[in-house]
């Protein structure tokens, strides 16, 4: 793995994904970046959970890191022309991640059912998705799809 150089700045002290995960407090104050998602955006660390990668996956749409999004997603499913800039005023705000469900299914297969909120052309939206994960022989937990779940 390549050493990958950002600068702290556009780093946030508190975790976009808030640490969230099934049956969390409300008013759970969250993590810092550099002990929760960061660890893996930044220092190559491996989540051991799906639950752990999903999280660093959404902030990493937070943070448009596309390198990171690409890493972590199965080669069949993963978009060719994936493009998340969050500078670009199309772009979703991402608002707050809830996480409704984790299940590991086997040794390799995993589900996260979750709750994205985000604003885009001035509305609010929620995203609420049941993601598959599988690990592969590399002990990597990859995103591979997911279905979108009404309300
Ligand atoms: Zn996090």
């Amino acid at each position: 793995m390549s050493a990958r150089i950002h600068a702290q700045a556009q780093r946030p002290a508190e975790c976009p994904c808030g640490g969230a995960t099934p049956n969390q407090k409300s008013g759970a104050k969250p993590p810092r970046f550099t002990d929760c998602c960061g660890r893996f955006i930044d220092d190559g660390a491996l989540p051991a959970t799906a639950l752990e990668l999903m999280r660093s996956r959404y902030t990493a749409y937070v943070l448009g890191d596309v390198p990171y999004l690409r890493a972590t997603w199965a080669a069949e499913t993963c978009p060719a022309d994936l493009d998340v800039d969050p500078n670009d005023p199309g772009a979703p705000r991402w608002l707050g991640l809830a996480v409704k469900r984790h299940e590991q299914i086997d040794e390799t297969h995993a589900i996260v059912e979750f709750v994205a909120r985000h604003k885009s052309g001035g509305r609010a939206y929620r995203l609420h998705e049941t993601s598959r994960f599988t690990r592969g022989e590399d002990g990597r937990w990859r995103y591979v799809d997911g279905d979108i779940l009404e309300g």
